[in-house]
C-alpha cells in the first residue's frame, strides 16, 4: 500500500490541534502538557517520513526487479531478440487482431541454419553462439515494418512473423534476408552449398480467419523448410495455408 505523506502528515497536524483545543477549553490549561505533546508529535512525524522514505526504496527496487524478470521471460539470453514462449503469445494476439479487419494477411517464415552442426564441430560452440548473435541480428536489420519481428524458435531455428503481408511480400522478405546473410560472408567451409553461412527458409501465408492457430502457420512453414533443405538448401519455399485453416 502506497503511503501519501502530504495525506498522513495532515492527519497529524489536525489530530494535534484538535487535541490542543480541547487541552485550552478544558479547565485547566496546562503550558507544559501542550509543549510536551508538541514535542512528541514531532518525534512521530520523523519517524514517519523515515518510514516513508525506506517503502519509497523497497517499492523502486521492486519495480526495477519486475522490469528486468519481464525482460528475461519475453527475451532469448543469447541472441537477444524474442523467445518462441513470447512469438506464440504474440501470435495469437496478432491473430486475433487481423481477424477483425477482413482480407488481413499473414505470414510466417521458420528458418535453419544450413550444416550448422558442422560448423559447430569446425570451429567450435562458442564460435557458433557467436555466429547466431550474427544471424539474429542480420534478419533484425531486415525487418523494417514495426509489427514485423523474429524469435528464435529453437537452437538455430528462427521463426519471422510479418503480419500484413502477403505472399509476394513474403517472398521479397525471404530474399533479402537470404542475400543479406550470404553477404555477411561469414566463413563455413564444411557448408556443402556455399563457402559461407547460409540459412534455408520455409514461407506460408495466408488470410486471416477468426479462432485460426499460431500453431497451423508454423506447422506449414516448417513443411515449406524441409522441402527446401531438400531440394538443396540456401533457398525458400512457399507453400500456402490452405486446408489447415480452421
Ligand atoms: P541442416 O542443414 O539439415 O539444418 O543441418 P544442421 O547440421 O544445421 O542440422 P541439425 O538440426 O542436425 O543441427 C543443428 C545444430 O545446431 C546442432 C547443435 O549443435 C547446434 N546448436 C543448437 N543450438 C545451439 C546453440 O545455442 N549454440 C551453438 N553453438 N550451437 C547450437
Ligand atoms: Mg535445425
Ligand atoms: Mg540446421
Amino acid at each position: 500500500m502506497e503511503i501519501d505523506i502530504y495525506e498522513e502528515e495532515q492527519k497529524i497536524y489536525d489530530e494535534a490541534a484538535a487535541r490542543v483545543l480541547e487541552i485550552k477549553n478544558g479547565a485547566h490549561f496546562d503550558f507544559a502538557e501542550y509543549a510536551k505533546l508538541t514535542k512528541e508529535y514531532g518525534g512521530i512525524l520523523k519517524q514517519l517520513r523515515r518510514i516513508t522514505r525506506i517503502t519509497d526504496r523497497t517499492a523502486r527496487g521492486l519495480h526495477e526487479n519486475n522490469l528486468d524478470l519481464t525482460d528475461k521471460v519475453h527475451y532469448d539470453a543469447l541472441t537477444g531478440i524474442y523467445n518462441r514462449r513470447f512469438m506464440e503469445d504474440n501470435l495469437k494476439r496478432i491473430i486475433k487482431t487481423l481477424s477483425r479487419s477482413a482480407g488481413s494477411e499473414l505470414s510466417v517464415l521458420m528458418m535453419d541454419i544450413d550444416f550448422f552442426k558442422k560448423y559447430n564441430d569446425t570451429y567450435g560452440h562458442s564460435e557458433g553462439d557467436i555466429c547466431l548473435k550474427a544471424i539474429a541480428e542480420t534478419i533484425t536489420e531486415c525487418l523494417l515494418r514495426p509489427d514485423d519481428f523474429v524469435a528464435r524458435y529453437g537452437g538455430e531455428e528462427f521463426v519471422v512473423i510479418l503480419p500484413n503481408t502477403d505472399e509476394s511480400g513474403a517472398r521479397v522478405m525471404a530474399n533479402k534476408i537470404l542475400a543479406n546473410i550470404q553477404a555477411k560472408n561469414i566463413p563455413h567451409e564444411k557448408n556443402e552449398v556455399a563457402s559461407c553461412v547460409t540459412t534455408s527458409i520455409g514461407i506460408t501465408t495466408s488470410e486471416v480467419k477468426r479462432g485460426q492457430e499460431g500453431s497451423a502457420y508454423i506447422k506449414r512453414a516448417d513443411e515449406a523448410l524441409y522441402v527446401s533443405k531438400q531440394n538443396g538448401r540456401n533457398r525458400y519455399t512457399f507453400i500456402e495455408l490452405k486446408g489447415e485453416e480452421v
